[in-house]
């Protein structure tokens, strides 16, 4: 992406995440995974990253 807008980004960033095992996708608060409570829906892996991240 050429241009950077900042509100944008975290409109549709902020609350996205994928899971590192089976790459899908959804949509929780960040203080959620922080805390460990969030578990992928289709694996049931509990490791998850930022949508954003390479
Ligand atoms: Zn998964």
């Amino acid at each position: 992406m050429a241009t950077k807008i900042p509100v944008a980004q975290a409109r549709l960033f902020a609350n996205r995440f994928v899971c590192k095992k089976c790459g899908h996708k959804m949509r929780t608060q960040a203080t959620r995974i922080l805390s460990g409570k969030i578990r992928c829906r289709k694996c049931n892996s509990n490791a998850l990253r930022s949508i954003r991240r390479k």
